[in-house]
């Protein structure tokens, strides 16, 4: 059937809880044409009280923040939201399980925000978006959005051609992914995370202004400051990250992820030794509930 759904799986559509099958789309809905729909990336846990959604508050008010600035109406509160994504996962009998919640915008050939939207949240089995083994990056010849090009920070889903782009010239060359410079040349992100550079043990990474905000690297740099991991939000260059302990990649999807080399350079210190390492462990028992002090509340 697909690679997401089996001839028991459920999505749900405004209101409706559905086979993927029966899903009413409109040829001419803006979010085709266009791009413009809001997206998210979410992850549930199986944890010792029961299914867990990771920042479940973070996440949809990301998705509502972008349905804000493309203007398209979204009526849904917070806790609606989650506690329809909580029935959705019980509906499919998951417990970890990768959530993705879409504002699909009406028929509009026109180039206004359509005022028409629909919700659609599908969820699915996924293991680590980028695997377990270190990655090796290149550094792309795709820049990330200028700032005043777009809402950087909204996840709305024509941005992600650049990130396809960068994936796909990162893939053609034999790299797993691809590092984006921002506009002014410094490091900004991956394809689909953040990233983290650990240099005579602390952590920087790359301020807010050009990159997706990501609520993983919130977490990771709210893990640092209880465990009094030093970090710093800084912009630093290609040439800074090449000279580098260690680096590593955060994201909901991807989760903590090391880096082996960036172009032809071999980040030096072995992985298991690096803070990324610690912080990907740290990370994992947070998910899961297992850390005294819990920041899942935390946005
Ligand atoms: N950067 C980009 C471009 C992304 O698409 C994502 C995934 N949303 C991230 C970073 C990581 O964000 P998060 O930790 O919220 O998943």
């Amino acid at each position: 059937m697909s690679a997401y759904y089996n001839n028991k799986s459920i999505i749900y559509q405004d209101g409706r809880f559905i086979h993927p099958n029966e899903i009413i789309n409109d040829s001419y809905s803006q979010t085709l044409h266009y791009g413009n729909g809001i997206f998210e990336g979410i992850r549930s846990y199986k944890t010792k009280e029961g299914t867990k959604i990771f920042k479940a508050e973070a996440h949809y008010k990301r998705l509502k923040y972008g349905a804000k600035v493309m203007n398209i109406p979204f009526h849904y509160s917070l806790d609606n939201l989650t506690d329809i994504t909580y029935t959705l996962l019980e509906k499919n009998n998951f417990q970890d399980a990768y959530i993705r919640p879409i504002i699909v915008t009406g028929a509009n050939m026109g180039l206004g925000s359509s005022q028409e939207s629909q919700l659609i949240i599908q969820c699915w089995e996924w293991g680590k978006l980028m695997g377990d083994q270190l990655l090796k990056v290149m550094t792309s010849s795709f820049q990330r959005p200028n700032p005043k090009s777009c809402f950087v920070d909204a996840k709305v889903t024509g941005h992600y051609i650049n990130s396809i782009l960068a994936r796909n010239e990162a893939s053609a060359s034999g790299y797993d992914e691809a590092i984006l410079l921002d506009i002014n040349n410094n490091v900004a992100e991956c394809s689909g995370a953040n990233v983290f550079i650990e240099k005579g043990g602390k952590l920087y990474t790359p301020p807010k202004g050009h990159i997706m905000p990501g609520i993983t690297r919130t977490t990771i740099i709210e893990l640092c400051n209880e465990m009094e991991i030093p970090v710093e939000e800084k912009h630093f260059s290609i040439e800074e990250m090449k000279q580098a302990d260690n680096a590593f990649f955060t994201g909901t999807a991807a989760e903590v992820i090391g880096l082996k080399s960036l172009d032809d350079y071999t980040f030096p210190m072995p992985w298991e030794t690096t803070l990324g390492f610690k912080l990907m462990h740290l990370y994992k028992q947070e998910v899961l509930g297992q850390r005294r002090t819990n920041l899942s509340k935390a946005v």
